[in-house]
């Protein structure tokens, strides 16, 4: 489903502090996403989330376009597709099969002892992946059983707010398939997505991995000119 029409159908609250969001996170550079994309994405996002204190609103929109950018580059990583799609050795479902959706794991919670902020900023996740799983079933689309409660027959229901274990994990399979795609210039960024996917969330800098963006960029920079979407 297109990312803008789930945020043109979020519920509005207030526009009074889209400019500051957009001062404040439009200045970070994206590299694989164009800057009309960006600016929508936060003006309606600080909008939907306008009642919120600003550090949590303005992490919420910060975890959504980083997470876009990952989608943005898996996109472009052919290699990784083909796999997930045609050649996966864990059917039916690869690696949907439970409630990997969960922003916080048990482990996050009762080992790292998240911060104040974190868990707000994961109660605030939560409530947003919500509005886009029910968005999804609006629109058609069926929940297959007996696997994760996000999985339908088309794939999964979240994009903007796959939760930290999801987006970051890549099987085995998939590693090898793209260090098979770009030999050494793959390990710096499968790297910084195994650290980034194993690390238990304490602070609200544990939701999201600048390394593993810089990494990317340096990878897909070596393959080709960037894709921006
Ligand atoms: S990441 Fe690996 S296990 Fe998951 S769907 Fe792709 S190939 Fe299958
Ligand atoms: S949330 Fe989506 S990506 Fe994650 S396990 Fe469920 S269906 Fe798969």
């Amino acid at each position: 489903m297109p990312f803008d029409l789930w945020l043109k159908d979020l519920p509005d609250n207030t526009s009074r502090h889209v400019r500051i969001d957009l001062d404040a996170l439009h200045a970070r550079p994206f590299s694989f996403l164009s800057s009309d994309h960006v600016v929508y994405q936060i003006e309606r996002l600080s909008d939907h989330l306008g009642s919120k204190p600003l550090l949590i609103r303005q992490a919420a929109i910060s975890y959504s376009l980083y997470i876009r950018q990952l989608d943005a580059i898996q996109e472009q990583e052919k290699s990784l597709r083909r796999v997930c799609a045609l050649s996966c050795q864990r059917p039916p479902v690869g690696c949907c099969n439970g409630e990997h959706h969960t922003i916080l794991s048990l482990s996050d919670v009762l080992l790292a002892r998240p911060t104040q902020n974190s868990l707000h900023l994961a109660h605030v996740l939560t409530a947003l992946q919500s509005l886009e799983h029910t968005h999804a079933l609006d629109q058609g689309r069926a929940v297959r059983p007996g696997y994760c409660s996000h999985l339908t027959a088309t794939g999964c229901t979240l994009r903007l707010f796959k939760s930290p274990r999801c987006i970051h994990y890549l099987c085995p399979q998939v590693e090898l398939a793209m260090t098979a795609a770009h030999g050494d210039h793959a390990a710096a960024f499968l790297a910084a997505m195994h650290d980034i996917g194993n690390c238990t969330i304490h602070t609200m800098q544990d939701f999201t991995s600048p390394e593993v963006i810089r990494t990317a960029t340096v990878l897909f920079a070596q393959a080709k000119p960037l894709n921006r979407q």
